[in-house]
C-alpha cells in the first residue's frame, strides 16, 4: 500500500482535481490524503474570526463568496448531471454547517468544526470526479479513525485499529480517499493537526498501515536547499535523511509539517516529495540515507523566536541551576529550541511565547531576566563531522556581515544554528546560499 498526499494547490481548481484524479486512477493500491483546496482553510479561519468578533455582515460575505467559489468549481468539474447533483448535495451539507454557525455562536470547538469543512469538501469533489471517470474509490472518514489521545498527541493504536477496520470492510477496493488535517480529540470533538497538518495525516496513516512509501505531492520539485520564497535560484535536494528532513521542517521549510517525519522514521518508511505540476521530476527522497558527497545540504529559517536571558552570579560553580530553569519551562509546557550557557548566564529561545509572562515571573527568582522578541533561527543542515576542520568557519565566513546573537553547534554532527534579528534573515539566507552551495 502507498500513501499519496496532495496539498491545497495540487487540488486548487477543477483542472487540478482532474489532473490528480489522473495521477491516482491506476490500479495500484493506495490511500490518497487530500488537503482543502488552496485558500479555503485561510478563508475558514477568517470566517471563524468574524464569528468571534460578532461581525455578522462580514461572516455572510465570506461564507457567500466561498460557496460561490465551490458552485463554480462544481460547474467546471462535472459533465454529468448525476455527479453534479451529488456534489451539490454534499456541498450543501458543508455550507449548511457554516450558515448555522451564528446561531451556535463562537466557541473554540465550533471554530474547529468550521475549519474541518475544507477537507470534507475536497475529498467529496475528488471522489465524485473519480466516479465520473468510472474509477471506483472509497472515502475513508478521517473523523472516525484519526484521533488524538489525552496528551493531545495522535493515538497511534486507535488510528491503526480503526483505519484497518475500514480497509477490511472494503477488501476489493484499491483506491481510498481521505481527509488530511482533521481529526477528533480525546473528548470526541472535531479537532485538527494544526495548519499544514495534512502531511502529518499522511505519515500517521502510512505508519498505521505500514505503507511501502509515503508520497507528498505539492507545487514544487522536492525540498530545496534554501527557502525558495526568499532566495532565488534554489535547487532541489535529491536525498535527505529522516533527521535532516525533520530538522529542516522544524526550522521553517514549509514544504513539510514539522511532525511528519517521526512516524515514518519509526517504521523506516521512505517519504518522497513530488511535484504535481511536473510529475516526472525526481523530487526528494527522505530515508535513512543522506548525500555523503557534500558537507552542506540545506538551510532553513524559523521566525517568531523569543530569547530569554537569565543572568545570575549564583550560577557560578553551582549545580542544579539548569534543572530549576528547565522545570519552569516544563511547568508551562513550553519547549526550548536553542540554549547557550556561560558561567553566569543562560540564554534560551522559544517559539511559543503564550506563557512568557508566567515564565519570566518564575525565572526572576533565579536571577535577572532579559527578553528579546522578533528573532529568527537560521539552521544549516549537512554532514558536519567534528573531525573536519573549517566547516563552521565556512558558515561564519558567509555571514560575517550579520550580527549573530546566539550559536548552537556540536550537539549533533548534522547541523549548525544561529540566532539573528529577523530583519537580517533575507540577507543571511542569501549569503549562505552564495557561499555554501
Ligand atoms: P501544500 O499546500 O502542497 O501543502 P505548502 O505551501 O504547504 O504546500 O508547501 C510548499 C511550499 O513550501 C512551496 O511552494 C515553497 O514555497 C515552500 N517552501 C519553503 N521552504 C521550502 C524548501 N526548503 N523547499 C521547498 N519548498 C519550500
Ligand atoms: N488545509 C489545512 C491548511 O491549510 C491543512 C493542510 O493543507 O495541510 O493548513
Ligand atoms: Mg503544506
Amino acid at each position: 500500500m502507498r500513501v499519496m498526499k496532495f496539498g491545497g494547490t495540487s487540488v486548487g481548481s477543477a483542472v487540478q482535481i482532474r489532473k490528480v484524479a489522473g495521477l491516482i486512477g491506476n490500479k495500484s493500491p493506495k490511500i490518497v490524503v487530500l488537503s482543502a483546496m488552496s485558500g479555503t482553510t485561510n478563508t475558514l479561519v477568517e470566517i471563524a474570526g468574524t464569528l468571534k468578533d460578532g461581525d455578522r455582515f462580514r461572516f455572510g460575505e465570506l461564507v457567500g463568496q466561498l460557496e460561490f467559489k465551490y458552485v463554480e468549481t462544481v460547474n467546471d468539474l462535472f459533465g454529468t448531471e448525476s455527479c453534479r447533483r451529488l456534489a451539490v448535495d454534499g456541498m450543501t451539507d458543508c455550507f449548511r454547517t457554516l450558515w448555522k454557525m451564528p446561531q451556535a455562536g463562537y466557541t473554540p470547538e465550533n471554530e474547529k468544526v468550521i475549519l474541518a469543512q475544507g477537507e470534507l469538501l475536497s475529498t467529496l469533489l475528488m471522489h465524485l470526479c473519480l466516479k465520473e471517470m468510472n474509477i471506483e474509490s472509497v472515502v475513508l472518514p478521517a473523523l472516525e479513525f484519526m484521533r488524538l489521545g489525552g496528551n493531545g498527541e495522535p493515538d497511534g493504536r486507535f488510528i491503526r485499529r480503526n483505519l484497518c477496520k475500514y480497509l477490511r470492510q472494503h477488501r476489493k477496493c484499491s483506491l481510498f480517499i481521505t481527509q488530511g488535517y482533521i481529526c477528533r480529540n480525546a473528548a470526541g470533538e472535531i479537532d485538527n493537526l494544526q495548519r499544514g497538518g495534512s502531511d502529518y495525516t499522511a505519515s500517521l496513516i502510512g505508519a498505521a498501515v505500514r505503507a511501502e512509501e509515503i508520497q507528498i505531492w505539492t507545487d514544487i520539485d522536492g525540498l530545496h536547499n534554501n527557502d525558495p520564497r526568499i532566495v532565488p535560484n534554489t535547487v532541489p535536494v535529491r536525498l535527505l535523511s529522516f533527521d535532516e528532513a525533520s530538522r529542516l521542517a522544524y526550522f521553517g521549510a514549509k514544504i513539510l509539517h514539522p511532525a511528519t517525519i517521526q512516524p515514518c522514521k519509526d517504521h523506516g518508511i521512505a517519504v518522497l516529495l513530488k511535484n504535481t505540476m511536473d510529475p516526472e521530476a525526481p523530487g526528494t527522497t527522505i530515508s535513512n540515507r543522506d548525500d555523503d558527497t557534500k558537507s552542506f545540504h540545506a538551510v532553513a529559517a524559523k521566525d517568531g523566536i523569543t530569547v530569554i536571558r537569565i543572568h545570575s552570579a549564583r550560577m557560578l560553580m553551582a549545580y542544579g541551576f539548569l534543572r530549576k530553569v528547565f522545570e519552569i519551562f516544563e511547568q508551562y509546557r513550553t519547549p526550548i529550541d536553542m540554549i547557550t550557557t556561560s558561567e553566569v548566564a543562560v540564554s534560551l529561545t522559544v517559539d511559543n511565547d503564550s506563557h512568557i509572562d508566567e515564565i519570566v515571573r518564575d525565572l526572576s527568582a533565579l536571577g535577572s531576566i532579559e527578553i528579546e522578541r522578533g528573532n529568527s533561527i537560521v539552521c544549516v543542515v549537512g554532514r558536519m563531522e567534528h573531525g573536519d576542520a573549517g566547516l563552521a568557519a565556512r558558515v561564519f565566513e558567509c555571514v560575517r556581515g550579520v550580527p549573530i546573537k546566539m550559536i548552537s553547534y556540536g550537539a549533533s554532527h548534522r547541523s549548525l544554528a544561529i540566532l539573528i534579528d529577523t530583519e537580517h534573515k533575507k540577507r543571511t539566507l542569501q549569503c549562505l546560499n552564495d557561499g555554501l552551495f
